[in-house]
């Protein structure tokens, strides 16, 4: 039941970040100019008050990559811990405007299921972000299933969030690029062949054959893949393939955010594929201002119920917010 107090508009792919775990990363000011790292970690009054200004009720929040899952299981297991139990703090100081995902020790599978089951039944959280590879390893290898079946048990969804190609990646495909236009590696393109990568190599795997009630969401309208979802869909189906149901499991399985693609003929493209109930507005602040969010989502040309689902009533579902 929808009250005053629920929150309407929640975005998903909304990023801090932890001072402790940025310091041990030693992030360069390069990497992350001062205007955002204010933002990263901030986590009070300059958060609200751009909520606020662009009408955003609740974030659901994330740590900004990189996170923990590059690191040894010694580092990194008791670093997301520490960091979900600040996180939870957090939280806990304005549970109307805050919710969060979980960091995750991949690198230690065992470990990150049960820190899951942690942030999840102790903690509160909705679910986990995870960011890119784990030390190179794709998330679909099978050493990383125990997590997927305790996401399946908890009934959270698990956010795969983009990080940097592989090394052999960018050596291969974009060093050329690299030095004029830096942002190639990231959200210009790097960022969505690695995730969009990750979206396929799941459903090939047979993941959610062996987890059917499995919950993934990807970030920036699908990674590209809604848009090619009836061509892959058809060669992966043509004789000599295993035929995995590619477009049926991933739209069965998927959910998608808006986080920083604001584009019309995108979100239609996602609506026809998909349906307005996978569709999750998300900003990817402070990567993205919210306003640009929130002024592009309000003119969209779509019937109201869908626009309120898309705004916040399927995240209230998923997250059960
Ligand atoms: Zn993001």
């Amino acid at each position: 039941m929808v009250t005053d107090d629920t929150p309407r508009v929640i975005a998903l792919e909304e990023h801090y970040w932890d001072a402790d775990v940025a310091r041990q990363f030693g992030v360069t000011d390069e990497q992350r100019p001062a205007e955002l790292r204010r933002r990263l970690e901030d986590l009070g009054a300059l958060r609200l008050k751009e909520m606020d200004e662009a009408g955003i009720d609740m974030q659901v929040l994330s740590h900004s990559s990189p996170a923990v899952q590059n690191l040894d299981p010694d580092k990194a297991i008791p670093m997301a811990r520490a960091m979900n139990d600040r996180l939870h703090e957090f939280i806990q100081g304005e549970p109307r405007r805050f919710a969060g995902f979980a960091a995750l020790p991949t690198s230690d599978p065992d470990a990150a299921a049960d820190e899951l089951e942690r942030a999840v039944v102790k903690l509160g959280l909705k679910g986990a972000m995870v960011h890119g590879l784990t030390r190179g390893r794709f998330f679909d290898e099978r050493q990383f299933w125990p997590i997927f079946e305790r996401a399946q048990t908890l009934d959270v969804p698990l956010y795969l969030h983009p990080s940097r190609p592989h090394p052999a990646v960018i050596e291969a495909y974009y060093k050329e690029y690299v030095a004029q236009n830096p942002a190639l590696l990231t959200a210009g393109w790097g960022y969505t062949v690695e995730t969009a990568t990750q979206g396929v190599r799941l459903v090939l795997s047979g993941v959610f054959d062996a987890y059917p009630r499995l919950k993934i969401i990807l970030g920036h309208l699908g990674e590209g893949l809604p848009f090619l979802l009836w061509r892959i869909d058809h060669a992966l189906s043509r004789p000599g393939n295993r035929d995995p149901r590619f477009r049926e499991q991933f739209c069965e399985h998927v959910y998608i955010t808006t986080s920083g693609n604001f584009s019309d003929p995108a979100l239609l493209c996602c609506i026809l594929e998909m349906g307005v109930d996978r569709i999750l507005f998300s900003v990817d602040w402070p990567f993205v201002p919210n306003m640009l969010g929130t002024t592009w989502i309000n003119g969209v040309s779509l019937a109201k119920a869908d626009k309120l689902k898309i705004l916040g009533g399927n995240a209230r579902r998923l997250l059960r917010i």
